[in-house]
């Protein structure tokens, strides 16, 4: 199965779920009837996150199988470079393949907090465009990988970000899905700028529908994107109101995946915090 396989125009607009591995068995019963509901749109896949610092990979790999098997939902692992080698790559993503996982979403993953640059395993890889390049090396997968509307926290600026993303795509990348934005124009600009030096691949738009304030402020602050001024002010004036905050996410997600799906993305990613009620509210509206 390639990734590439489930974006063909003119059918319906495909969609992914990303989901994390819960903490307990609480949050996996919530997960797996988040899923269920979230099922009826028929997702072409759904992803599951590997924890930061590498601190879920048995998770993430029974996770995907589990929600593989019971579920039958097509399903792709995260991995990043994080704590590998090439050897415990190998070990993992064979292992992987031989249940019959082979959609891969390669990353390089974050250094720990207060640690402000990624220091590689030896005989590990410190870009993700090395692990797609062994990834490929070892075969049989299909690959994706991250994309920054807005650049990379760490880079320099777009232009170089972008020339890194080339490494990623030259290494063999099939699909590139983007790190969540909230303003269009990031989205299409990014694509514009990719296409010209040569990015051919389809670029999935990822979209995070906005649960409450607190949450988005601090998961922006990590990865770099931005809140429009309107959209934060709306989630200030409505704090303490969960129901109201949960509104204005969906509302906004709404307008993007509809502005998205007119001007004819490939299809769309959702970023659903492993919860069913936005994200379900927003397709049924498309
Ligand atoms: P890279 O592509 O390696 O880029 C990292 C930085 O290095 C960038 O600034 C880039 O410009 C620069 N760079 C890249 N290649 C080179 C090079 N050859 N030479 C010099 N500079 C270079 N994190 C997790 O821990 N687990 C997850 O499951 C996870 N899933 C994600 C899914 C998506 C769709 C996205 C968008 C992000 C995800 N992340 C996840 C976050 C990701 O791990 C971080 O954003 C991380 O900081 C960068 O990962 P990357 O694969 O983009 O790295």
């Amino acid at each position: 199965m390639n990734f590439q396989d489930f974006y063909h125009p003119p059918q319906k607009i495909p969609y992914s779920f990303e989901i994390f591995p819960p903490k307990d068995e609480k949050g996996a019963a919530t997960l797996f009837q988040a899923l269920k509901e979230l099922s009826v749109f028929n997702p072409i896949f759904t992803s599951v996150t590997y924890g930061a610092m590498g601190s879920t990979q048995d998770l993430t790999r029974d996770l995907a199988l589990r929600i593989q098997k019971e579920l039958q939902l097509r399903t792709a692992f995260h991995f990043t470079c994080v704590g590998s080698n090439r050897t415990s790559v190998r070990e993992y993503v064979e292992r992987l393949k031989q249940e019959g996982l082979n959609l891969v979403v390669a990353l390089r993953g974050d250094p720990p907090n207060g640690v402000s640059h990624f220091i590689k395993q030896e005989d590990g890889f410190l870009y993700a465009n090395e692990l797609v390049t062994y990834l490929r090396e070892i075969g049989g997968f299909s690959i994706a990988v991250a994309g920054y509307p807005e650049g990379h926290i760490e880079a320099p600026n777009k232009e170089i970000d972008l020339i890194n993303l080339k490494r990623k795509v030259d290494a063999g990348a099939d699909i590139v899905i983007t790190q969540l934005f909230f303003n269009n124009r990031d989205y299409f600009d990014f694509v514009d700028r990719a296409r010209k030096i040569g990015i051919k691949i389809p670029i999935i738009p990822g979209i995070m529908p906005i649960q409450n304030l607190k949450q988005i402020e601090k998961i922006t602050k990590m990865c770099g994107a931005s809140i429009p001024r309107d959209l934060h002010q709306q989630l200030i004036q409505s704090d303490g109101d969960v129901q109201r905050a949960l509104e204005i996410g969906i509302q906004h997600a709404r307008e993007q995946c509809r502005d998205l799906i007119t001007r004819g993305v490939p299809g769309i990613h959702f970023y659903t915090l492993n919860k069913s009620h936005s994200t379900r509210r927003i397709i049924e509206s498309l």
